[in-house]
């Protein structure tokens, strides 16, 4: 680490790199006194409110509405579904007393709000026409993590979107999964990151669903993040034993309704921003994910009159903003060179640096953020050269991280490759036998984990199973996960 670097090497000591980030960038504060819960700073919240607002627009538009349940559940909904408690009931927040007085019934702090939403959907759908319902609510949830919590990637809370949807039948419950997918995909598209589309292994599904689905994508360390899941739940929560939601089809007869739920990662997925991009000077965001995507940095210099540095600025400032960019003229009184190491710990995609020069001869200096090069551009050609660098960074961003990612993919035949690959972690391809001991073994004595195979193309296996020698089923991807 230079003096000019204010970070190490992600690729060599990422655990170092990712928390001098989050510290020097203000993103999260981890010296709130609960264990596994953090404070969510300033700019870090710029950057969750795009997010957010990404996939909201992507949610409303595919007809989705926007709801809010309580945050605290009657021990006896979340009971309801068997799997579901068994997954959930001991890692559950429980409030047993309010106002000095024990409480009835215990509630939890939601860990996910099936058990909250589908109790009311059962008072709700009468007939086939209060259908589709799709409804979705941007929440913190609550989970008692028991293994080491780390800011954003692992919490006790953490902040998530979560859509829950009703249909008449299978198929169109299944149409909402692929749906979903593509909601994350394009989102996805937006922030750069690049993904593995699973189907979870049997035993890895969500508690309660029929089939999950997930997004992976890899961090500088090695292992994997899920950043998104959708599950097909089919009648498990709506028949009469769980929650009896049942409605008049067109028919006139009483049936149960499909379901399915999304959950798409906040926290997980500015992480996932943070990691994949940033570099030794701080964050790089993507054009669609920074709040500042230009600042412009006047070069004054004291004793010197800036007048005409000034006006210039803020006249290319409020140009920039009538064409719906995202601006800011920092006007602060640090030095330019304080201003430049600031904005690029920030990580704001491109910055305008207007000087004497730049106002006698008529052209801007513009730094790109995530190839820190500088470029001059006449003034006359500044808007069609923003636009097209916005383009440009785009694309590289998307397509580097891709490239990365796809080099950490490796495939393996057998053991003793499975061996000599997990030094190097990242992600192997290998035919598999789809046993669960099979899975739990590899879990335990290496610390991989089955991810479960692609749905976006199909592949055959053409191997036995890597671990077992067993007659394998499909090809699945194994990686370290958080
Ligand atoms: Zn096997």
């Amino acid at each position: 680490m230079s003096k000019n670097h204010p970070l190490v090497d992600k690729f060599e000591e990422f655990s170092t790199w990712y928390t001098d980030i989050l510290q020097k960038a203000e993103l999260v504060d981890w010296r709130y006194n609960v264990k596994g819960m953090v404070v969510y700073r300033p700019n870090i919240m710029y950057l969750i409110r795009r997010i957010t607002s990404v996939l909201e627009n992507l949610l409303i538009d595919s007809k989705h509405v926007p709801v809010l349940f309580p945050a605290v559940i009657p021990i006896s909904n979340l009971s309801k579904e068997s799997e579901h408690i068994k997954g959930f009931e001991n890692e559950v927040f429980k409030i047993s007393e309010a106002g000095g007085e024990k409480l009835r019934e215990q509630l939890v702090l939601r860990p996910t709000s099936e058990t909250a939403i589908y109790p009311m959907y059962s008072l709700w759908i009468r007939s086939w026409k209060n259908l589709p319902m799709k409804m979705f609510q941007v929440v913190s949830v609550y989970r008692h993590e028991t293994s080491a919590t780390r800011p954003l990637l692992r919490g006790r809370e953490f902040l998530w979107i979560e859509s829950h949807d009703v249909f008449e039948d299978e198929i169109a419950a299944r149409n909402q999964v692929k749906e979903d997918l593509d909601i994350s995909k394009k989102a996805f598209l937006d922030f750069c990151i690049p993904f593995l589309m699973l189907e979870r292994e049997p035993h890895d599904r969500f508690f309660g669903a029929e089939n999950s689905y997930a997004f992976d994508t890899l961090l500088p360390d090695g292992r994997v993040l899920q950043i998104a899941t959708t599950h097909y739940l089919g009648q498990k929560f709506s028949n009469e034993k769980v929650f009896d939601i049942n409605f008049l089809d067109r028919s006139g007869k009483h049936r149960f309704v499909y379901q399915t739920c999304f959950g798409p990662g906040v926290s997980r997925i500015a992480a996932s921003i943070i990691a994949i991009h940033g570099d030794s000077f701080g964050l790089i965001l993507p054009f669609e994910a920074a709040n500042i995507q230009i600042v412009i940095i006047p070069i004054t210099k004291s004793g010197e009159d800036s007048t005409r540095i000034i006006k210039k600025s803020i006249e290319i400032r409020d140009k920039l903003i009538e064409k719906n960019y995202r601006v800011k003229f920092d006007n602060s009184s640090d030095t330019p060179g304080q201003k430049y190491f600031t904005w690029e710990l920030l990580g704001s995609p491109l910055r305008l640096e207007i000087g004497k020069k730049e106002v006698e001869d008529d052209f801007v200096t513009i730094f790109r953020r995530d190839k820190r090069f500088r470029e001059k551009i006449q003034d006359l050609d500044l808007e069609k050269r923003i636009n097209e660098l916005k383009n440009e960074i785009s694309n590289e961003m998307y397509y580097n991280g891709w490239t990365w990612f796809n080099s950490h993919i490796v495939s393996i035949s057998n053991k003793e490759m499975f061996m000599k690959q997990s030094l190097d972690s990242g992600i192997m391809r290998a035919s598999f036998c789809g046993r669960r001991e099979c899975a739990e073994e590899i879990k335990e004595k290496t610390g991989f984990e089955v991810r479960g195979k692609r749905i976006d193309i199909s592949e055959e296996p053409s191997e036995r199973c890597f671990w077992c020698e067993n007659e394998s089923k499909r090809i699945v991807y194994i990686a370290k996960a958080y």
